[in-house]
């Protein structure tokens, strides 16, 4: 059954910026959605996207359904109902929203009086137990943000994203402002919830390696747009696009050989989605462009196995997509 789908999602930003331009994904029950993209491709977007959490004059084309109803069809009432109880979002930067001034217990109890009719005392009885539930003993609810660090602030997000019992949590950036020891637990955290209350999730990173040890899938964004997707185990390790692959030799793993020489940076930015180039967007980065590649506009297109790509030498045998000599 599939929890969240887009079919040629196109969001346009006042002021005519194409910052998603025609994105088709779905996430399946109980699946784990990876979007990997430098900053500035049009994930927070996307996710913004889901629920109508848009700045006003932003233009949204295309469809986004949940559990299979057009959530821009929605009146204000339903998609009230629908924000927390049926997806959540971790949002990026969050680590610094929770209020400063109020204990974080009362902070979770909030959503969950404002969506049931649980009394004070419930809410804040089932504030302990989601704290619990992501690791932190339910008494730190009488604690203030500034008392938490920065993971048990990121748990106590995640808690807040869960009171209102989603079956779609989209968790955007949730591990970036955290050191690397804290990152991994974060991340553990969010894969045995993902996997014990069979939530579906979309996880969210520039950074590829943390999507392949937790997702199922991967899609990679290039300006506004997909070029790549597929089991992520197989994006990681055998990318078909050469941005895929730049992501993915940006973040070295301990122990491979295809790093021994270092990370292969990739040089300059992604282009402003106000002033995109010609042809595939990726050319003027791409190590192993041809000069067709700047005239040619590509599709996502399907390679087999779950994979598709959209690169016009994906399908050549034994390229190097790395543009490695
Ligand atoms: P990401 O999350 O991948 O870093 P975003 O979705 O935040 O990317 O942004 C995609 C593009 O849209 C960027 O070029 C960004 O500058 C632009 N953008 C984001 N928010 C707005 C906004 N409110 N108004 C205009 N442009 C925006
Ligand atoms: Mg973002």
């Amino acid at each position: 059954m599939t929890v969240l789908e887009l079919r040629d999602l196109r969001v346009t930003y006042e002021g005519g910026v194409p910052a998603v331009r025609g994105v088709d994904l779905s996430v399946a029950r109980g699946e784990v959605l990876g979007v990997a993209g430098e900053s500035g491709c049009g994930k927070s977007t996307i996710s913004n996207a889901v629920l109508r959490l848009l700045p006003r004059g932003a233009k949204v084309e295309g469809q986004v359904l949940l559990d299979g109803e057009d959530v821009y069809g929605m009146s204000f009432g339903r998609l009230r109902a629908v924000r927390w109880a049926t997806a959540s979002i971790v949002f990026q930067g969050a680590l610094h929203s929770l209020n400063p001034v109020r204990r974080v217990g009362a902070q979770i109890a909030e959503p969950i009086m404002l969506h049931s009719n649980a009394t004070r005392r419930a809410a804040d009885r089932r504030a302990g137990e989601l704290l619990e539930q992501v690791g932190l003993p339910a008494r730190r609810a009488r604690d203030h943000p500034h008392q938490l660090s920065g993971g048990q602030r990121q748990r106590v997000l995640i808690a807040l994203a869960l009171a209102c019992g989603p079956r779609l949590l989209i968790a955007d950036e949730p591990t970036t402002a955290l050191d690397v020891m804290v990152q991994a637990q974060v991340l553990a955290l969010l894969s045995s919830l993902v996997r014990d209350m069979e939530l579906s999730m979309v996880l969210i990173s520039h950074d590829l390696s943390v999507l392949g040890s937790v997702c199922d899938r991967v899609a990679v964004m290039y300006a506004g747009r997909l070029v790549e997707q597929g089991p992520a185990a197989a994006v990681f390790d055998d990318p078909r696009h050469p941005y895929g692959a730049a992501l993915a030799g940006a973040f070295p793993r301990v122990g491979d050989e295809r790093f021994r020489y270092g990370p292969r940076g990739l040089p300059g930015d992604p282009p402003f989605p106000g002033d995109l180039p010609g042809g595939c967007e990726f050319h003027p980065r791409c190590p192993v462009a041809l000069d067709r590649c700047a005239t040619t506009d590509v599709e996502l297109t399907a390679l087999g196995d779950g994979r598709s790509s959209a690169c016009l030498r994906a399908a050549e045998p034994a390229l190097d997509l790395r543009g490695a000599s």
